[in-house]
């Protein structure tokens, strides 16, 4: 996997050496060992995910908007909307001068009239729809050059195109406002007809479409409110061939499930024709990150522990995807930073549901205390760090962090 040039302020000497034991102990196996990491500081362990924190695409967008900034000292800086869904390295970016034209749902900042040809517009990692692309094109401003697309995004894109001509209707697992989920259903609808499923209720109710004597009509009950299909969509036709990708940031369990129950109902109703008639395997299109940070997470939420901690933009699907998955097991608080750790009997957190920040109790009397930690796909290490060093801080005689990365090299690379 190719190096990337980040700001170091991104990176932690902890959590890189942490990653760097792992890999080595992991040898070839790397990609495939999911299984957690033990930090034993004493009175205090904390568990973390085999695989957690930045993702090739938020690297390569990181890099990628940090060159371009270095390169154009002259030039007005505009980013499409949040470089990712990180408030510190949005916040970091928009301090060096980069300007934000439109919010995560499109909503402008800055009229288009004021970005000008000779202007820079960086494209995030999530991508543009074609109509952003076809206006910024007529602006005559080079996107091709600043655009950060993560290629795992291109690639469902890519395969949506392949189906969009072969007939098929591009079934996307997301959420109809998340940018990514916005450009990913414009690029598919340039080839043919799309539709948007968000969970695996509106799955089941969209196979009962499927199953009904009068599709459309029962589809305009169901989905009749929602923005989520392509203009001419017509249940009763395009929903004979389908093809499901996702949001690269969905539960990849989920898109997986979604897409085998499309299957098993459309294989119940097209009984006498092969798979590939009417169904497409697009399993090679989720993004590796995602089911890695993913399935690691599971194999930490194995272990018996106090609390989780999660740590990530509030904005970020795939941290909040990370925190549904602890909440089923154990006391977890989503935080965005060390900050929100205000003492030892209280963490300010965020609450998913209801979108605010609470108040609770924080870590327990106990002499000892075990805590799973792991990170969003878009949140640098150092704040992980710097979360691990703050909860450190509540606990006399703690062990030394070499002593405790020594061991665990002792351990993983003698077994
Ligand atoms: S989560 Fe996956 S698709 Fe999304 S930016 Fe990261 S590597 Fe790319």
């Amino acid at each position: 996997m190719r190096k990337f040039d980040i700001p170091n302020k991104y990176e932690s000497s902890i959590i890189s050496e942490v990653k760097q034991i792992r890999k080595l102990a992991s040898g070839k196996e790397h990609r495939k060992d999911f299984t957690p990491t033990e930090l034993d500081f004493g009175p205090v362990r904390f568990y973390t995910a085999r695989h957690f924190g930045f993702c090739f695409g938020v690297e390569n967008a990181i890099e990628t908007a940090y060159r371009i900034i270095a390169e154009n000292p002259n030039k007005k800086i505009y980013l499409l909307s949040e470089m990712i869904h990180n408030p510190t390295v949005n916040q970091d970016l928009q301090d060096l001068g980069i300007q934000f034209i439109q919010d995560t749902k499109g909503n402008p900042y800055i009229s288009w009239e004021k970005i000008k040809s000779e202007d820079i517009v960086i494209i995030p990692a999530f991508g543009a729809t074609r109509e952003i692309e076809e206006l910024l094109k007529t602006k005559g401003i080079a996107i091709e050059k600043y655009d950060t697309t993560c290629p795992f995004v291109e690639r469902v894109w890519k395969r949506s195109k392949s189906l969009g001509e072969k007939k098929y209707t591009v079934v996307i697992h997301g959420k109809i406002d998340h940018e990514e989920t916005r450009a990913t259903f414009s690029h598919a609808a340039e080839h043919g007809h799309a539709l948007v499923i968000q969970n695996m209720e509106e799955t089941k109710l969209l196979a009962e479409v499927i199953n009904s004597e009068d599709p459309d009509e029962l589809f305009e009950k169901h989905f009749g409110a929602m923005k989520n299909r392509t203009p001419g969509f017509k249940a009763s036709q395009h929903l004979a061939k389908v093809g499901v990708v996702n949001q690269t940031t969905m539960l990849s369990t989920e898109t997986r499930a979604i897409a085998e129950f499309i299957k098993d109902v459309l294989a119940s109703k097209y009984v006498e024709l092969e798979t590939k008639q009417y169904f497409a395997d697009t399993r090679d299109t989720l993004c590796y990150a995602t089911s890695d940070n993913q399935a690691s997470l599971r194999e930490l939420l194995e272990i018996k522990a106090d609390f989780a901690v999660v740590v990530g933009g509030y904005k970020s699907a795939n941290t909040t995807h990370l925190v549904e998955l602890c909440e089923e097991k154990l006391p977890t608080y989503f935080i965005n930073g060390a900050d929100k750790i205000i003492a030892k009997n209280e963490i300010l957190h965020f609450n998913r549901l209801t979108k605010e920040e609470i108040s609770s109790q924080f870590i327990p009397q106990k002499e000892k205390v075990n805590v799973l930690i792991s990170s969003g796909a878009s949140c640098p290490d150092a704040i992980v760090e710097q979360v691990i060093q703050r909860i450190l801080s509540f606990f006399d005689n703690t062990k030394d962090i070499d002593i405790v990365l020594k061991n665990l090299k002792d351990e993983l690379m003698t077994e």
